[in-house]
């Protein structure tokens, strides 16, 4: 409440800011924009509704209307030169007509799970993603590739390579720079080992706010991307014969600021609390996989050559493992999950690991960590295995499992089967909406 006082205050004394965007996100992740004048939010801030039939995977037409509820905590201020003079952004809370968090809106799914952990055990869950795109010439890349076959390069450096004042190079520091702008904690940014390839990295955040990072940070590199005439690219295997892009996602939980997974004296100095989180995820990996790795595209990225594991199993050093844990310290230890496309829904992903990793149930497989298993190698597989499972109806229901599986099929059916390295321009179109 005191934050809401303090934002509202602040709304009313920055006469420059006209409107205030609302940003949610539908099923599969993709963020949706809604203006509300500021004089009509101050005044009905608790009264906001919106019709849900068209935002896919929320309602069936005949129950549409849903309430929007306001995260204050979750606001945003952005530079004008980007984002266009007179707005704030600001989360919104997705709310059904009982008044209780919509079940399609995984962002208050997964801030309701870590309230209530923090509740009832006091943890606090951290993650940190470390999203790859590719920068791509023109504004419509994507819609061009769908007529040429082919993405152009705007820079052909590699890791960490590039002249400081070429053009991948400068769309990095813009987006670090409005990072900056809107608080994120930067930490490193740098040409990634694909031609025209980026990786900005942030620090570690709150689960909730680390998830709107995400959305934030593909909306922000899209919209830098476009004013420089470029394409800012999630599709996590645009191109053949080169990396793809991963989203890797590190973890960690706290309890009276004492982080849970460190045991100086463990394998790898990580605790066996860590160990058993890593168990849960490796034992439930098939029916998670389609939360990571949610379209057609993102099969193709999982590729142990190209630093994309399709191996389930955990490693310490081994980057074609689905489970790395890198090294670290009291303060920083962590697990990172490398089997996760920038495609997929940050809440959705990172409810599922945490819940599954926190709650999941141990298999009896021998060897677990590092048994010969692989994750499916196309969505249909994935999609199989997502929808017989009684994790996933367990987590989130079967109603929202019924409509992710419902989702997942039609793209599928748009995206036919790649034949040999050619990509079907319906498949482009579709990741285009996507995320
Ligand atoms: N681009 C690789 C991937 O698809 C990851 C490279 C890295 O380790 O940063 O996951
Ligand atoms: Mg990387
Ligand atoms: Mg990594």
């Amino acid at each position: 409440d005191e934050i809401r006082e303090k934002r509202l205050k602040d709304l009313k004394d920055q006469t420059h800011i006209k409107a205030v965007t609302v940003l949610f996100s539908d099923l599969e992740g993709r963020l949706h924009l809604l203006d509300y004048d500021k004089k009509f939010l101050l005044s009905s801030y608790d009264n906001l509704t919106f019709d849900g039939s068209s935002i896919r995977g929320f309602t069936a037409q005949k129950e549409s209307d849903l309430r929007l509820g306001i995260d204050w905590s979750a606001f945003y201020w952005v530079p004008a030169d980007i984002f266009g003079t007179g707005k704030v952004l600001v989360f919104g809370i997705v709310i059904d007509k009982n008044g209780e968090p919509y079940s399609g809106d995984l962002r208050g799914v997964l801030k309701n799970y870590s309230d209530s952990l923090y509740a009832e055990k006091g943890y606090t869950l951290n993650a940190a993603n470390e999203i790859e795109g590719f920068l791509f010439a023109g504004v419509d890349a994507e819609k061009k590739f769908a007529q040429t076959g082919r993405f152009d390069y705007v820079n052909t450096g590699g890791y960490y390579h590039s002249l400081p004042l070429d053009p991948l190079r400068r769309f990095i520091d813009t987006a670090a720079e409005v990072q900056r702008a809107m608080g994120f904690q930067n930490e490193k940014d740098h040409p990634e080992v694909a031609p025209s390839q980026f990786e900005i990295n942030y620090s570690y955040g709150e689960v909730v706010a680390a998830a709107d990072q995400i959305q934030l940070y593909k909306l922000l590199t899209r919209q830098i991307a476009n004013n420089l005439g470029y394409t800012a690219s999630f599709l996590p295997k645009p191109v053949v014969g080169v990396n793809g892009s991963g989203m890797h996602t590190n973890m960690s939980i706290t309890k009276d600021k004492t982080n849970l997974f460190w045991d100086p004296k463990g394998q790898e100095q990580l605790s066996s609390f860590g160990w058993e989180y890593i168990d849960r995820i490796l034992s439930h990996a098939l029916d998670i996989c389609l939360i990571l790795n949610p379209s057609v595209n993102s099969y193709r990225r999982l590729d142990p050559h190209f630093e994309a594991p399709n191996q389930i199993k955990a490693s310490a050093t081994d980057r074609g493992s689905m489970i790395r844990v890198p090294i670290g310290n009291s303060r920083s230890m962590r697990v990172e999950c490398r089997s996760v496309a920038p495609d997929a829904n940050p809440y959705l992903v990172l409810y599922s690991l945490f819940k599954t990793g926190i709650d999941g149930e141990i298999a009896s497989i021998d060897n677990l960590r590092q048994a010969q298993r692989y994750l499916p190698d196309n969505i249909y597989s994935a999609i199989g295995d997502f929808e017989k499972s009684e994790w996933i109806a367990k987590i989130l229901g079967a109603d929202v499992q019924g409509r992710f599986v419902d989702l997942k099929k039609g793209s599928a059916d748009r995206s036919p089967r790649l034949l040999g390295t050619f990509v079907k321009p319906s498949e482009v179109q579709y990741h285009h909406e996507v995320y």
